[in-house]
């Protein structure tokens, strides 16, 4: 009987791995390590059987009742191979090869890129999930994943759903893609400091450029500050456009927006459906437009997800 599986983050810096029972979705336990910096082709994937004989031992549970490794990287991947993944130092990595020669044969490995997880993640979370949806992970970069008809959109080459480096505005400010004008260019943590600090020397703001956090401008916003609310406006309308854009290719069942900045809550949310309904067109205006729920545990939940996948 296949009781449990393992959803694994794996992020250039640290290791996240949880076990979970698949009856009601209930997290077991979880342990983030280091991620190991030596040979990465093979340490990490040691370290990720090491972890999981740990969980086994300790809650005297058998590879028998293991359904599967669900995997988040940090990379374009496709049918889980990884040409090049900077963060982990891989080249030419056959995740689920990798992991099939380290557990027995009936044990499912699954792996995806890190947003395109937690965007099944948090649409298997909803009350309801969605057949169709468009997830957006904000925070220093601007991320996201696609799902249509319950398939993550990986695309030729495993870059589908990087909607954060869609063209959206001109500048000629160059961004991490090489390119200009990204949505992450106005929506990730790096623009967002910037443009309230533009902003704060000619307006009447509780609010200092030095020592500016994220955090300040939306609680700002929250007490009607001018500075927190153009910034609000500002995203609010770059992420309404590119929504609207998205919702009119895809007709998409529900738009979820998570990541660390989507902690602003509703106020944030408000702003996105104003512009958002502006853009939309035909029925697309109707798409709901909800919050993230699963938080700090978003690769986890969505690779252990990601395995119970039929
Ligand atoms: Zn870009």
């Amino acid at each position: 009987m296949k009781n449990y599986t393992f959803g694994i983050d794996i992020g250039g810096t640290n290791i996240k791995m949880g076990l979970f029972k698949i009856t009601r979705f209930e997290l077991i336990e979880k342990i983030e390590i280091p991620t190991p910096n030596i040979d990465h082709a093979t340490t990490i994937f040691d370290a990720v059987i090491h972890l999981a004989n740990e969980f086994l031992d300790k809650h005297g549970i058998t590879y028998d009742e293991i359904l599967g490794f669900g995997f988040a990287i940090p990379c374009p991947v496709k049918h889980g191979y990884v040409d090049v993944c900077p963060n982990l130092h891989w080249r030419n990595i056959d995740v689920i090869q990798a992991m099939q020669n380290r557990v027995p044969d009936h044990v499912k490995v699954v792996v995806s890129n890190d947003a395109n997880i937690a965007a099944y993640g948090e649409n298997e979370s909803l009350d309801i999930p969605h057949n169709n949806a468009i997830f957006y992970t904000l925070g220093t970069g601007v991320g996201g994943g696609i799902i249509v008809e319950g398939e993550i959109i990986e695309g030729r080459t495993g870059a589908g759903g990087e909607i954060g480096h869609m063209p959206i505005f001109e500048t000629n400010e160059i961004c991490g893609c090489g390119k200009s004008g990204c949505l992450e260019q106005v929506c990730g943590t790096k623009a967002i400091l910037n443009q309230a600090r533009r902003l704060i020397p000619y307006s009447q703001t509780i609010l200092k450029s030095e020592h500016l956090k994220v955090k300040s401008i939306f609680d700002a916003a929250k007490h009607n500050d001018s500075v927190g609310l153009k910034v609000i406006d500002e995203m609010g309308k770059y992420i309404g456009l590119s929504a609207s854009i998205l919702a009119v290719s895809l007709d998409p069942d529900v738009i979820i927006i998570g990541g660390g900045i989507a902690q602003a809550g509703d106020i944030l949310l408000n702003s996105i459906k104003k512009h958002y309904q502006q853009y939309a067109r035909f029925n697309t205006i109707n798409v709901p437009i909800v919050l993230a729920k699963t938080g700090n545990d978003a690769g986890i939940i969505g690779a252990a997800r990601y395995s119970m996948k039929a």
